[in-house]
Protein backbone atom coordinates (compact mmCIF):
# COMPACT_ATOMS: atom_id res chain seq x y z
CA UNK A 1 0.00 0.00 0.00
CA UNK A 2 2.76 2.86 1.19
CA UNK A 3 4.50 1.38 -2.13
CA UNK A 4 1.17 2.19 -3.97
CA UNK A 5 1.35 5.67 -2.76
CA UNK A 6 5.13 6.26 -3.57
CA UNK A 7 4.50 5.20 -7.47
CA UNK A 8 1.93 7.46 -7.56
CA UNK A 9 3.59 10.35 -5.84
CA UNK A 10 6.74 9.90 -8.48
CA UNK A 11 3.89 9.94 -11.10
CA UNK A 12 2.47 13.16 -10.15
CA UNK A 13 2.64 15.68 -12.45
CA UNK A 14 4.41 19.18 -11.01
CA UNK A 15 4.04 23.02 -11.51
CA UNK A 16 5.25 26.00 -10.40
CA UNK A 17 3.32 28.71 -9.06
CA UNK A 18 4.76 32.19 -8.31
CA UNK A 19 2.67 34.77 -6.40
CA UNK A 20 4.43 37.67 -8.12
CA UNK A 21 5.21 41.00 -5.30
CA UNK A 22 2.23 42.79 -6.69
CA UNK A 23 0.51 39.90 -5.62
CA UNK A 24 1.97 39.56 -2.35
CA UNK A 25 1.80 43.40 -1.43
CA UNK A 26 -2.09 42.85 -2.24
CA UNK A 27 -2.56 40.31 0.53
CA UNK A 28 -3.74 38.28 -2.60
CA UNK A 29 -1.71 35.08 -0.85
CA UNK A 30 -4.33 33.38 0.85
CA UNK A 31 -6.85 34.05 -2.11
CA UNK A 32 -4.64 32.31 -4.67
CA UNK A 33 -3.16 29.79 -2.59
CA UNK A 34 -7.39 29.03 -1.94
CA UNK A 35 -7.89 28.53 -5.39
CA UNK A 36 -5.14 25.81 -6.14
CA UNK A 37 -5.96 23.93 -2.95
CA UNK A 38 -9.89 23.85 -3.53
CA UNK A 39 -9.35 22.62 -6.74
CA UNK A 40 -7.86 19.47 -5.26
CA UNK A 41 -4.02 20.21 -5.60
CA UNK A 42 -1.58 19.41 -3.40
CA UNK A 43 1.02 22.00 -1.99
CA UNK A 44 4.78 19.92 -2.09
CA UNK A 45 6.71 23.25 -2.13
CA UNK A 46 6.92 26.56 -0.50
CA UNK A 47 8.99 29.62 0.26
CA UNK A 48 9.07 33.57 0.34
CA UNK A 49 11.64 34.55 -1.84
CA UNK A 50 13.97 37.63 -2.68
CA UNK A 51 15.73 36.87 -5.81
CA UNK A 52 18.11 39.22 -7.37
CA UNK A 53 17.40 40.90 -10.55
CA UNK A 54 20.02 38.34 -12.41
CA UNK A 55 17.86 35.48 -10.91
CA UNK A 56 14.53 37.19 -11.87
CA UNK A 57 16.27 37.78 -15.62
CA UNK A 58 16.99 33.95 -15.46
CA UNK A 59 13.43 32.84 -14.90
CA UNK A 60 12.67 35.03 -17.30
CA UNK A 61 15.52 34.27 -19.89
CA UNK A 62 13.01 33.40 -22.84
CA UNK A 63 11.51 37.32 -22.78
CA UNK A 64 14.90 38.64 -22.89
CA UNK A 65 14.41 39.96 -26.41
CA UNK A 66 10.89 41.63 -25.73
CA UNK A 67 10.72 45.28 -25.13
CA UNK A 68 9.40 45.01 -21.35
CA UNK A 69 12.01 42.31 -20.13
CA UNK A 70 14.29 44.92 -18.06
CA UNK A 71 11.24 46.08 -16.49
CA UNK A 72 10.43 42.08 -15.08
CA UNK A 73 11.39 42.33 -11.53
CA UNK A 74 10.44 39.44 -9.08
CA UNK A 75 11.19 41.03 -6.17
CA UNK A 76 9.54 39.09 -3.56
CA UNK A 77 7.96 36.36 -4.31
CA UNK A 78 5.70 33.48 -2.72
CA UNK A 79 7.19 30.42 -4.87
CA UNK A 80 5.14 27.21 -4.58
CA UNK A 81 5.69 23.75 -6.90
CA UNK A 82 1.80 21.99 -7.05
CA UNK A 83 1.21 18.70 -7.53
CA UNK A 84 -1.84 16.53 -9.71
CA UNK A 85 -3.08 15.38 -12.32
CA UNK A 86 -3.03 17.50 -15.04
CA UNK A 87 -1.71 20.77 -12.65
CA UNK A 88 0.30 22.55 -15.43
CA UNK A 89 -2.69 22.61 -17.73
CA UNK A 90 -5.21 23.31 -15.40
CA UNK A 91 -2.71 25.54 -13.22
CA UNK A 92 -2.97 27.97 -16.37
CA UNK A 93 -6.35 27.85 -16.51
CA UNK A 94 -7.01 28.88 -13.18
CA UNK A 95 -4.44 32.09 -13.48
CA UNK A 96 -6.15 32.88 -16.65
CA UNK A 97 -4.37 34.66 -19.47
CA UNK A 98 -1.32 37.03 -19.66
CA UNK A 99 -3.66 40.01 -20.41
CA UNK A 100 -6.24 40.28 -17.43
CA UNK A 101 -7.99 42.51 -19.99
CA UNK A 102 -8.52 39.27 -21.86
CA UNK A 103 -9.02 36.35 -18.82
CA UNK A 104 -12.18 35.64 -18.20
CA UNK A 105 -13.76 36.32 -14.87
CA UNK A 106 -13.67 33.22 -12.40
CA UNK A 107 -9.86 33.06 -13.49
CA UNK A 108 -7.26 34.68 -10.82
CA UNK A 109 -6.17 37.13 -13.07
CA UNK A 110 -9.67 37.80 -14.55
CA UNK A 111 -11.00 38.43 -11.15
CA UNK A 112 -8.30 39.65 -9.25
CA UNK A 113 -6.04 41.24 -12.29
CA UNK A 114 -6.49 44.48 -14.20
CA UNK A 115 -2.82 45.21 -16.57
CA UNK A 116 -0.54 42.76 -17.93
CA UNK A 117 2.40 44.44 -16.01
CA UNK A 118 0.82 43.89 -13.00
CA UNK A 119 -1.19 39.74 -13.17
CA UNK A 120 -0.17 38.67 -10.34
CA UNK A 121 0.49 35.07 -10.82
CA UNK A 122 3.08 33.26 -12.85
CA UNK A 123 2.53 29.80 -13.88
CA UNK A 124 4.38 27.28 -15.60
CA UNK A 125 3.43 27.39 -19.15
CA UNK A 126 4.39 23.39 -20.44
CA UNK A 127 5.91 20.02 -18.61
CA UNK A 128 9.59 21.32 -19.72
CA UNK A 129 9.46 24.48 -18.58
CA UNK A 130 7.83 23.09 -15.13
CA UNK A 131 10.70 20.72 -14.80
CA UNK A 132 13.09 23.61 -15.63
CA UNK A 133 11.56 26.11 -13.24
CA UNK A 134 11.00 23.97 -10.28
CA UNK A 135 14.63 22.68 -11.07
CA UNK A 136 15.74 26.65 -10.33
CA UNK A 137 13.81 27.97 -7.62
CA UNK A 138 13.49 24.88 -5.80
CA UNK A 139 15.91 22.16 -4.61
CA UNK A 140 15.43 18.34 -4.39
CA UNK A 141 15.04 18.66 -0.23
CA UNK A 142 12.75 21.51 -0.48
CA UNK A 143 10.12 19.69 -1.87
CA UNK A 144 8.00 17.15 -0.37
CA UNK A 145 6.37 14.01 -1.01
CA UNK A 146 3.39 12.86 1.55
CA UNK A 147 -0.54 11.26 1.57
CA UNK A 148 -3.19 13.77 1.78
CA UNK A 149 -5.66 12.13 2.61
CA UNK A 150 -8.53 13.62 0.78
CA UNK A 151 -6.21 12.06 -2.53
CA UNK A 152 -9.06 9.33 -2.41
CA UNK A 153 -12.07 11.02 -2.51
CA UNK A 154 -10.52 13.72 -5.26
CA UNK A 155 -8.99 11.20 -7.79
CA UNK A 156 -10.95 8.16 -6.37
P1 LIG B 1 2.55 34.34 -18.87
O1 LIG B 1 2.97 34.96 -17.56
O2 LIG B 1 1.04 34.35 -19.01
O3 LIG B 1 3.14 32.98 -19.10
P2 LIG B 1 4.50 35.49 -20.73
O4 LIG B 1 5.42 34.37 -20.40
O5 LIG B 1 4.24 35.83 -22.15
O6 LIG B 1 3.06 35.29 -20.03
O7 LIG B 1 5.04 36.83 -20.05
C1 LIG B 1 5.64 36.80 -18.78
C2 LIG B 1 5.23 38.02 -18.02
O8 LIG B 1 5.74 39.17 -18.68
C3 LIG B 1 3.73 38.26 -17.94
O9 LIG B 1 3.08 37.49 -16.96
C4 LIG B 1 3.67 39.74 -17.65
O10 LIG B 1 3.93 39.99 -16.27
C5 LIG B 1 4.85 40.27 -18.45
N1 LIG B 1 4.39 40.78 -19.73
C6 LIG B 1 4.00 40.06 -20.80
N2 LIG B 1 3.61 40.87 -21.82
C7 LIG B 1 3.77 42.14 -21.34
C8 LIG B 1 3.56 43.42 -21.89
N3 LIG B 1 3.09 43.60 -23.12
N4 LIG B 1 3.84 44.50 -21.10
C9 LIG B 1 4.30 44.36 -19.84
N5 LIG B 1 4.53 43.16 -19.27
C10 LIG B 1 4.27 42.07 -20.00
Amino acid sequence: MVQDQEVLAAEMERTFIAIKPDGVQRGLISEIVSRFERKGFKLVGIKVVVPSKDFAQKHYHVLMERPFFNGLALVLLFAMVWEGEGVIRYGRKLIGATDPQKSEPGTIRGDLAVVVGRNIIHGSDGPETAKDEINLWFKPQELVSYTNNAEKWIYG
